[in-house]
């Protein structure tokens, strides 16, 4: 029990050729010289497999023997290809199965992890999070000794957690947030960017933005009447953006769209959302 000082828990950004803003994704190696994990195998280039490697030599590790895949996107999943000499056994939330195994093919054996469940790496105890919103299978690992928190995609250090259809889903992530305020938290591991050491701050920034958003979209569907979901994105962030992002932008007002629909605060007729009544 308590912290085993002799597991260390390490931050290895991975080059990520595609997303911008993100030019790195964060795999997290955890373990001693007898036994480690890998969290999330990055994207499917020989400098994932580079970079990890050379943080197990260094840190005097023992290779990875599992590796537990947070998501299925391709900054985050695919990279498990480099490690198959390495014979892991690859873990995911099985509301994921499919995209997964779509996205580490020709490995084929999947193990699933699912809230609640606890592993152990040296003496140091994990607790799995299922924290859907980003996708519907996000996993995250927290720490409780060590009060750290592996968020995934769900918070970013860099850039914004994109959160739209079909992947992603506004409510479930809004309830996410929430939940993971709750834990006692010195600081969080990103799926991009450096370590988070005001975890709380860091949350509830993330929760006001959305928030704002919301209330951004309510308050122009108010004064207008109806709106599409287009029109919308044009009106919120005006010149603010390149054209090539626009799309994206449009997605995630959809999801705030979704969310509020369930909510009953909005409703939608022929691609237009208005208000409902009262
Ligand atoms: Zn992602």
């Amino acid at each position: 029990m308590g912290i085993d000082h002799n597991v260390k828990i390490l931050r290895v950004p991975v080059p990520t050729p595609t997303l911008y803003p993100h030019t790195t994704t964060n795999c997290y190696v955890i373990g001693n010289q007898r036994e480690s994990i890998l969290v999330d195998a990055g994207y499917d280039r020989k400098e994932t497999r580079v970079e990890i490697e050379k943080v197990v030599n260094t840190n005097g590790l023992a290779k990875p023997k599992s590796i537990i895949l947070t998501h299925f996107h391709r900054d985050h999943a695919p990279g498990v290809r480099q490690f198959i000499d390495w014979s892991p056994v690859v873990f995911c939330h099985d509301n994921e199965k499919q995209e997964i195994t779509e996205a580490i093919s020709p490995v084929t054996h999947l193990s699933f992890l699912k809230d609640g469940d606890k592993i152990k790496v040296g003496n140091t105890e994990i607790i799995i999070i299922h924290g859907p919103g980003h996708t519907a299978g996000q996993l995250n690992l927290y720490f409780p000794y060590e009060q750290i928190l592996l968020a995934g995609d769900n918070i970013v250090a860099e850039g914004t957690t994109w959160i739209g259809p079909p992947d992603g889903d506004m409510s479930d992530y809004i309830q996410t947030l929430n939940r993971l305020k709750l834990l006692k938290l010195t600081k969080i591991g990103p799926g991009h960017g450096k370590w988070v050491d005001n975890p709380y701050e860091q949350i509830e920034f993330v929760l006001s933005r959305r928030l704002h958003r919301e209330k951004q979209i309510k308050s122009l569907l108010e004064e207008h009447n109806q709106l599409t979901s287009t029109q919308l994105t044009e009106k919120i962030y005006e010149n603010t953006i390149h054209p090539s992002v626009f799309i994206v932008a449009t997605k995630t007002i959809e999801a705030h769209l979704i969310k509020l629909i369930k909510e009953g605060v909005v409703f939608e007729q022929n691609s237009y959302f208005s208000l409902q009544d009262g």
